[in-house]
């Protein structure tokens, strides 16, 4: 990938439903913006309507979800919708929302990117920044390892998953150059996924309540329940679309190569601030970013 132009949306564009943890209808309506605004949220339901910028610096711990939190208002489940910002290489856009959490649509991010492209998308002036990964940065547990490192020209990643023998979830991976074409084509239909028992133990705690099993792909010991997979690595891109998601919080174009295994969101938010203080760091003592 090299530099390119910032892009935002042509016209503005909406789409409704409803929480998937917090059950809240929502309507979400995304609305052009100027050059270097970025990707920023905005609470509409709330007093002085809030803004928040979708950058690491914004993120709040949370489980199983990317939250951002500035002030007292906050938004979750941005991930998939900042995938799809991700994928079309869409830049500056304002996102009005009017409840606490995105809605889950489909479990994908398939409604969003038919939303945005029926928007339509428009090249501005000014250039995108963009972060060369030039030295390898490493996270990794106890069962998880996510590598950053230099690769061919444009933003490689790659998913591999295995949770064992017992798991209904066959051992799988993918990997996608990313560009607008792979992210419409192979990733945004790719459905969030949860074993029954997780299920259960969610609706046990009040989230999850309005869930149906076309809401997402739920696993029981024999597969999807009710569902069928639209890929046999479905959940590896899934995971692979949380990633992307969440590495748009860097705020710029990755170029490099990233390899996940069993990684979640907070693996991805790690690199994410790692990434942007690197860049910090070079934009500090000279240009390192193509200029
Ligand atoms: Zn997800």
């Amino acid at each position: 990938m090299r530099q390119r132009q910032q892009q935002t949306i042509q016209s503005p564009s909406e789409l409704r439903g409803y929480g998937l943890f917090t059950n809240a209808e929502v309507r979400v309506r995304f609305l052009p913006a100027g050059e270097h605004h970025g990707i920023v949220f905005q609470r509409v339901d709330l007093a002085d309507k809030p803004l928040i910028p979708a950058l690491v610096d914004f993120l709040a711990p949370e489980e199983r979800r990317t939250k951002l939190v500035r002030g007292a208002a906050s938004v979750e489940m941005t991930e998939h919708l900042l995938a799809a910002f991700a994928g079309l290489r869409i830049d500056n856009c304002l996102v009005q929302i009017d409840a606490p959490e995105l809605p889950g649509c489909d479990g994908s991010a398939l409604w969003y990117a038919e939303a945005l492209l029926n928007a339509g998308i428009v090249a501005q002036s000014a250039p995108r920044d963009l972060l060369q990964i030039d030295q390898p940065e490493l996270i990794e547990d106890a069962t998880s390892v996510l590598h950053a490192e230099p690769g061919e020209p444009g933003l490689w990643l790659s998913y591999s998953l295995d949770y064992g023998s017992h798991s209904p979830i066959r051992p799988q991976s993918a990997e996608f150059q990313i560009t607008p074409e792979t992210f419409v084509a192979k990733i945004a239909s790719a459905r969030t996924f949860v074993l029954e028992q997780e299920i259960a133990y969610l609706r046990s705690r009040g989230y999850g309540q309005k869930v149906t099993l076309q809401d997402l792909l739920v696993f029981g010991p024999q597969g999807p329940i009710e569902n069928a997979l639209r890929a046999p690595n479905e959940c590896a891109r899934h995971k692979l679309l949380d990633c992307l998601g969440d590495l748009a919080l860097a705020g710029c174009d990755i170029q490099g190569q990233i390899r996940a295994i069993r990684t979640g969101h907070r693996h991805n938010h790690e690199l994410a601030r790692r990434l942007c203080q690197a860049q910090r760091q070079a934009s500090a003592n000279g240009p390192r970013r193509a200029a």
